[in-house]
């Protein structure tokens, strides 16, 4: 038989119980055995509804208290010295300590690194490991979790980060060394795992290598089989397990492994599955991820089977199927969504209504299609409906995209003759200060907010209170002296959410939350169809904000990337697509801005770098039509008005040639956490444009002295000539609280005003 299984359950719970348990235990108002009981009836939960869907092998170890990386860690006895950690088993406070620099009953301590889990918005606990790294089993968490779900009666397949995949994504410290030569100490700690979970009575157990899908380094390729022929063990069956791309120059290495299966993404690399065929010995089960576990959408079940059959014919029951990756990765249950268009809901699946499409696929597998007939004619019509949708199709749309012209792309003029023609109207000193847009988000202002969302006031009253606030902004931001003013962005939720709100082509659900990491969830809007603006998004706040003063206002706008990487994208056409039709509708929104007098704009760009391809020979395709998209955004703009973008991080080395690209007259970017150690790109790379090196980290409460912005400042010089810099905080403000910010811009300003003594008072241009 064919075996219907799943690589991993979102632990959050529909609800976000998880999150707010947690919330509550590090705030101290309950007690870890609290927390417990909750992690243990969800766990049975989630077993349950999978088992109901029809899952035979359920995972184990996909639940987790903050994160699956850290879990692996606390596994192996990897905690860096810093946390005093010397027990036998890591206990609950070192774990949180490990992930959050905190927790109930621990000193604070500096956390460990977050970073992002492959291409997804998931972000993990990096390990940290040094040369001489000892490891021990540490945690009996997975072990206690397996006998919790065997105890339950089901039938379980347990969870590991496998050992490459785990060396791979931790951080080397100290000395330099080799992560490969950790594997010695390493791979006697999984095999201990091995054979405990072999003595319990387990199968099968998953072992993720989700690294196959990058571009590694030849001496790691050849050190999977080293490792799996070492861990092989004759009572225990391992199912190696790859997701989130095409396995291209690893494909063969993974076929070869000594283990008894092999499970591959079949929606990312549906290509891959006949090369995989025919390397694959006859002896191994191929588990195909048929199903999207990035997506929202429905899959076409009866393709879907006619793609499968044959190759049930020729496997037997050595084919699998499942999700194509951990269901981490999507909401839980569409059910829960009361609200959304009856329509764009039948063209959805949640991790539940996945696993439910799996089912009729097993069943027309192993019973003939007559037996799931209604299910899978229910799925096709479903399937053809949404293609014909006029919700998705919009002939105004697509004709614009059809007619696009590189021309639309490109300012008047370069940015030598566009600095000149700014500055004779701007006016503005050596050392221009300005803010990334967002000013704290009170508890007074979201209460307003979500007043209005529930109907509680009219939008009068709301736009009244909105433009208070906007006025008390400018208002403080005249007395600080800054030179080019924001409105604050009081009206916004959310940087992506505010403007798929009011753009057609998005849908919004209600509970169909994704974890970030720890307990922080998101929601991420859909792109459904195609995508247009009915009306202007931004003008009346900016043409406000403007009225309150003689200094320039600077518009604010989400730019087309960062609103395509935060959201469900659409499976019926490419992103660049999507990502296109978004860059005309905000490219109206540009156009409308400049008409009504705002001219200076940012288009924030915060999600640029996340959105790389896996692997590299794939980035420069999609930064040329990410940067194509942004560029159309801006580049509707007359040379006078200054076009700014913004990112939040500090990366760029390896994209430097696409950011100046973009073409941006300013660009603002982290570098304060850095100490501007990213400055040092500058050296090999002359960055061409005005940029603003953020000199305050807006990511802790501390407020930064003067001293230490202008020391910042000055190291830039070294790269940057000096008419071409400018000073601001490095992101936005919204999370920060007033009397600190006040502090702080306070000594941000005077700190511009120190450099310019220093440096000689009036801009050139
Ligand atoms: N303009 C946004 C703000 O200031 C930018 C946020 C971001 O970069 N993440 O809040
Ligand atoms: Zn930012």
């Amino acid at each position: 038989m064919t075996i219907q299984h799943n690589l991993g359950f979102p632990r959050i719970g529909a609800q976000r119980e998880l999150k707010r348990a947690l919330e509550q235990y590090w705030r101290g108002d309950s007690e870890f055995a609290e927390l417990e009981q909750l992690g243990q009836r969800l766990r049975a939960q989630h077993w349950q509804q999978q088992a109901a869907a029809g899952v035979e092998l359920l995972p184990v170890g996909d639940f987790s208290w903050y994160d699956q990386v850290l879990d692996m860690s606390a596994t192996l006895g990897v905690v860096p010295q810093r946390f005093h950690w010397f027990g036998a088993e890591v206990d609950i406070t070192t774990y949180f300590r490990m992930a959050r620099g905190r927790a109930p009953g621990g000193e604070p301590v500096n956390a460990c690194e977050m970073t992002k889990w492959f291409d997804t918005n998931y972000h993990y606990i990096v390990p940290e490991l040094v040369a001489e790294q000892k490891f021990k089993l540490s945690s009996n968490k997975l072990f206690n979790e397996v006998a919790e779900a065997q105890a339950l009666g089901f039938r379980v397949k347990p969870v590991l980060l496998g050992p490459l995949s785990y060396l791979w994504l931790a951080k080397g410290k100290g000395a330099d060394f080799d992560k490969l030569q950790l594997l010695e100490a390493l791979l006697p700690v999984y095999g201990e795992i091995l054979q405990r979970l072999e003595r319990s009575g387990v199968e099968w157990v998953q072992m993720d290598e989700p690294i196959l899908a990058l571009d590694l380094p030849q001496a790691w390729r050849t050190a999977f089989e080293a490792v799996y022929t070492r861990l092989q063990s004759r009572g225990i069956k391992q199912l190696l397990t790859t997701y989130f791309g095409p396995l291209r120059d690893n494909l063969t290495t993974l076929c070869r492994l000594p283990v008894a299966g092999i499970h591959i993404d079949a929606v990312r690399a549906p290509e891959e599955v006949a090369a995989v065929l025919s390397w694959l010995p006859n002896y191994k089960v191929l588990s195909l991820g048929v199903v999207d576990g990035r997506n929202i959408w429905r899959s076409d079940l009866a393709q879907l089977v006619q793609w499968l059959a044959p190759l049930k014919a020729q496997l037997g029951e050595r084919l699998w199927i499942a999700p194509s990756c951990s269901l981490l990765h999507v909401p839980v249950d569409l059910a829960h969504e009361v609200k959304l268009e009856p329509e764009i809901k039948s063209w959805l699946a949640f991790a539940l209504q996945k696993l439910d499409e799996l089912a009729v696929i097993k069943r027309a597998l192993c019973e003939g299609v007559t037996a799931v007939a209604e299910a899978l004619d229910h799925s096709a019509r479903l399937c053809q409906a949404r293609k014909a949708s006029r919700r998705i199709h919009k002939t105004e749309v697509k004709a614009r995209l059809e007619a696009f012209d590189e021309a639309l792309t490109e300012r008047d003029s370069p940015y030598s003759v566009r600095s000149v023609v700014q500055q004779a109207w701007l006016k503005l000193p050596l050392f221009p200060t300005t803010t990334i847009g967002s000013f704290p988000q009170t508890a007074a202002i979201r209460q307003i907010r979500q007043q209005y969302k529930q109907g509680g006031i009219t939008p009068a009253v709301y736009q009244a209170s909105m433009r208070e606030e906007i006025a008390f902004a400018v208002g403080a931001q005249e007395q600080l002296g800054l030179d080019v003013l924001v409105h604050g962005e009081a009206e916004r939720n959310d940087m992506v959410e505010y403007f798929g709100e009011q753009l057609e082509g998005f849908a919004f659900t209600q509970n169909g939350w994704v974890q970030s990491y720890g307990s922080r969830c998101v929601k991420p809007p859909i792109i459904y169809g195609d995508v247009s603006r009915p009306a202007a998004m931004t003008v009346e706040w900016a043409r406000y904000a403007q009225s309150l003063t003689k200094k320039p206002m600077k518009g604010m706008l989400t730019g087309p990337v960062t609103i395509l990487n935060w959201s469900f994208v659409r499976d019926d056409q490419p992103r660049a697509t999507s990502c296109l039709q978004i860059a005309f509708a905000l490219r109206d929104e540009v156009a409308d801005l400049e008409r009504a007098g705002i001219k200076v704009i940012q288009i924030d760009e915060a999600a640029l770098r996340e959105g790389l391809p896996l692997r590299q020979a794939d980035w420069q395709h999609y930064l040329d039509w990410a940067v194509r998209a942004f560029k159309v955004t801006a580049a509707v703009v007359a040379d006078e008005t200054q076009i700014h973008t913004h990112m939040c991080y500090s990366e760029f080395n390896d994209i430097m040639a696409a950011i100046a690209a973009m073409d941006a007259d300013v660009i603002t970017i982290e570098t304060s956490r850095s100490d501007m150690e990213l400055l040092e790109v500058f050296e090999r790379f002359h960055y061409p444009n005005g940029i603003g090196p953020g000199v305050y980290d807006i990511h802790t409460p501390n407020v930064p002295t003067i001293a230490e912005m202008v020391l910042l400042m000055q190291k830039a010089t070294a790269h940057i000539a000096v008419e071409r810099l400018w000073v601001n905080p490095d992101c936005g403000l919204k999370t920060r609280q007033w009397p600190e910010v006040d502090a702080a811009l306070q000594r941000m300003v005077a700190a511009a005003h120190s450099l310019r003594q220093e440096y000689g008072y009036q801009k050139v241009g």
